[in-house]
């Protein structure tokens, strides 16, 4: 840290990205990106913009926020686009947090929501997820401050039914809650068709994941006109041409390409389901993900140990070292190629286990 660090940041501790290691190729199941490139209809609209990139983008991105009301069934105003999802999650803490209202997450979920609270100096509560991981919506009907729930959560991939959702939305009028969809596609069920009746519900997509643009950094929200007004001045604030020519393009032209993703998510949900046979086989025991990643313990060879010894492998996966996951690891469901090696490098360490 330097001497001119601004002692508002001195004690931050940032939030560790995924490892992207260059020293050797791997088979890389760490940052849930899909296995499917993007299209080329995708490519070809992003390499297009390139042409223009000595003009700045559009700061209303008006193409992709109109295809993305079309395509989710909600009005324009009702619509913000952001670097990732992470800055629109960020916009959200700037936005709906402070002293009185504190922002409120699982104990057990995305590990960006503690750092975008110390980053904006506001208070958080971490409300433990039940012992099998899953949340107990009681613990949020009751509680006051900003809520956040990854939904399905990660890294279990556990998803709350949408009626629960809804009741911890309807509890309390007065307070927001942002809904991290960052995973529905792979099966959980969406918030989105409540917003006409909820004005404190935010829903917070990405097109990291089922879209395959984890690299162009795309992300959106959805609410009622006023939150995502707010968001707005937030983003006019901070980065007014926060979305890139090449990636508004981009985004656009996979909003025409529904069936393609569709049939992309399809086949990653049946190799998670055939990966997840094939592990419990091996006596892992794993949480029902409703992800595009698996959360995977084995009874006798610790998680962190797992996750070294598939590196040596050349598999990556993700290992936390939270003491409550330490024993897991989370596992991105790859091509069924990849998943067929991830299973027979397990395998062998189980073998060397007995
Ligand atoms: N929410 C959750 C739950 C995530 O796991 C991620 C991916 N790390 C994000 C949001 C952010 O994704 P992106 O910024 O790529 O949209």
């Amino acid at each position: 840290m330097s001497r001119w660090f601004s002692a508002k940041y001195s004690a931050l501790t940032p939030y560790t990205p995924g490892e992207q290691p260059k020293d050797r190729s791997y088979i890389k199941l760490n940052t849930n990106e899909s296995p499917f490139p993007p299209s080329e209809a995708v490519v070809r609209a992003a390499e297009k913009e390139a042409r223009s990139l000595e003009l700045y983008s559009d700061p209303e991105s008006v193409v992709l926020r109109r295809a993305l009301a079309e395509a989710y069934g909600v009005d324009f105003n009702e619509t913000i686009v952001t670097n990732g999802s992470d800055e629109v999650l960020n916009f959200a803490f700037m936005a709906f947090c402070d002293e009185k209202r504190p922002a409120i997450f699982p104990d057990i979920t995305y590990g960006f929501y503690p750092v975008f609270a110390a980053l904006n100096g506001v208070p958080f509560r971490e409300i433990p997820l039940r012992d099998d991981f899953t949340i107990d919506p009681e613990d949020y009907i009751r509680s006051e401050g900003t809520v956040f729930l990854a939904n399905p959560n990660a890294p279990t991939g556990i998803a709350l039914p949408l009626c629960m959702i809804e009741r911890i939305v309807a509890a309390d009028p007065d307070r927001v809650v942002v809904v991290d969809e960052a995973y529905v596609d792979f099966g959980g069920e969406s918030a989105v068709r409540l917003i006409p009746q909820y004005e404190n519900l935010l829903v917070v997509r990405t097109f990291s994941k089922s879209r395959s643009l984890a690299g162009a950094r795309l992300g959106f929200g959805l609410a009622q006109a006023s939150l995502i007004a707010d968001l707005h001045t937030i983003r006019y604030s901070t980065n007014p041409y926060n979305v890139n020519r090449m990636t508004e393009a981009a985004g656009a032209a996979s909003l025409a390409e529904d069936e393609l993703n569709h049939a992309h998510v399809e086949i990653i949900k049946n190799t998670r389901e055939r990966t997840a046979k094939a592990l419990a086989g091996l006596s892992f025991e794993l949480t029902p993900s409703c992800a595009n990643f698996l959360f995977a313990r084995h009874p006798s060879i610790p998680g962190e140990e797992l996750y070294r010894k598939l590196k040596q492998r050349g598999i990556l996966v993700r290992h936390f070292s939270l003491p409550r996951i330490a024993d897991y690891n989370r596992i991105t469901v790859g091509s069924a190629e990849e998943m067929d090696a991830l299973v027979a490098a397990v395998r062998e360490l189980v073998e060397e286990t007995k």
